[in-house]
Formats: structure tokens, sequence, C-alpha cells
């Protein structure tokens, strides 16, 4: 057989049985963490602020080598993986893209995405959830997000395909991992202002220009957008007159008094 698929082989009986169990398992994970904080220029402390692709490639390295027996690394080669940081995925966390190389070979990016890294953990933000694990600060979710995309790359490089709504996926994640959701979601920005009890139909007041606005929010991305009645503004369906006002999530007040309910993630 050749020594590719011997590999693949191995990866693949790793990845069905293998079972450190839960000690274990933290013990290797939070090494991995404090490792990453000793060497890595950019995170430097638990709720770092910057972040660096070279610390996903460390990750790669870190994991691969405590989990799969750095079999990953080597079915991949040297450039068979790389990674990238994304501002604009909005929704996921981190992604795993397969790419077909010309010679019918594939090649695998891994990117995580920094706002939603970024915009958790701040003070007074609702409790972080990755992989269904409570996270107490960024380094805790970068490692859940990343261990999840890894899960994807080695079902990948085993069996050409990998799902995470499957349970195979999901078998894997909890015995590596203990994992108990598949969900790719951290804290978006619209769980985020719903968590400050604001929602699309709202009544909130935020500052502009030094005074205090009061609207109603039509719309939440980045910012949310809010509708404040004047008439000056542009005529909208209910035939009243109203101003876009795009303002940052952090800035608006819920001008009702709002019932916030916990919702499951
Ligand atoms: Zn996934």
């Amino acid at each position: 057989m050749p020594v590719r698929d011997v590999k693949k082989q191995a990866l693949a009986h790793i990845l069905l049985t293998r079972d450190p169990g839960v000690t274990r398992i933290r013990k290797r994970t939070q090494s991995i963490g404090r490792r990453l904080l000793d060497t890595s220029t950019h995170i430097r402390e638990p709720n770092f602020t910057a972040i660096d692709p070279g610390d996903l490639s460390f990750l790669f390295a870190a994991y691969d080598a405590r989990f799969m027996d750095g079999i990953c690394g080597q079915l991949l080669g040297p450039d068979g993986v790389t990674f990238r940081l994304s501002s604009r995925m909005t929704r996921a966390g981190g992604k795993t893209t397969r790419f077909r190389r010309p010679d019918g070979g594939a090649r695998y990016e891994i990117a995580v995405a920094t706002s939603i890294l970024f915009d958790g953990f701040g003070a007074g933000d609702p409790n972080v959830t990755v992989c269904g694990l409570p996270c107490r600060h960024r380094l805790e979710a970068l490692q859940r997000l990343f261990e999840h995309e890894l899960v994807h790359l080695a079902e990948w490089l085993c069996w050409d395909e990998s799902h995470c709504a499957r349970s195979r996926f999901q078998d894997i994640a909890s015995r590596l991992f203990l994992h108990r959701a598949h969900t790719h979601e951290l804290i978006t920005r619209t769980e985020r202002a719903a968590s400050l009890g604001i929602t699309v139909g709202s009544r909130v007041t935020f500052p502009y220009r030094g005074q205090l606005l009061q609207g109603r929010v039509n719309r939440i991305t980045k910012r949310a957008t809010v509708l404040v009645e004047d008439p000056e503004g542009e005529r909208w369906s209910d035939g009243r007159r109203y101003v876009r006002y795009y303002v940052p999530l952090a800035q608006l007040r819920p001008s009702d008094p709002v019932v916030v309910s916990e919702q499951e993630r």
C-alpha cells in the first residue's frame, strides 16, 4: 500500500477511535494555550487584542502533534494548508476551504473570523459559548474554533468530505475535544444587540452631535440602522418621514422597558 494511504488509514483510525478523556484533553489544550501565550508576538494575554496568521499556524502544528500524531501535517506537506484571518465573516467563527489543484491534489485554507472574536468578551457582554463550551476569554474561544476547523480538515483528508451537521463529525469533535455543539457561531452582532435588549423594531435612543435622538431599529449588521422621525426625511411605507442613522451597537440604549430572555444558541 502506498505510504500516503497508510497514513490516511492511521489518521482515520485516530479520528474514529481515539478517546483521550476529559483530564488529558484539558491538560493538553491548556498547555497549547499557555505555549501560544509564551511564544506569540501578538497573543500576549488571554483577552488578546491582536492576532497573526502565524498564531493559527502554531495552533495547527501543536494540535496536530498532540492529538493526531502529526499525521495531518505529513499528509498536507509544507504548503498544503494556509491560514487566514477574516474581518468580513460576520456569522461563522471559522471556515475551512478546500481548493482543487490542477494536478488533482488539494490544498486547504483555515480562516478564523477576527471580527466575531474581538466583538465578544467586552465588559458586560453575555457569556460566550463556542462549540457548546463556555469560554472565559478570547484565547479559549479561539482554541475551540480552531479545534472545530481542525476536525473539518482531518475529515477532508481521510474521507474527501466533511460535514459538521453529521454524526461522524460530532462524534470526533466530542471524543477529541469535548465539543457539545457543532455551531460555528461565536457571539454574533445580532445576538450582541439582542443581549442588550435591542432587536429589529426596538425603540432606542443614541447620542448624535450632542443631542439624544430617539428612533426605531430597522436593521442590524455591523451597525444598527435606526430610523428617526424627521419632517425632512424620506417617506416610508407607513406614510411617515424618517432619516436613517447608522449607529454603533454600543451606543444604543433601549428606550422601552425590555425583558431579555435567554435564548438557546
Ligand atoms: Zn463546521
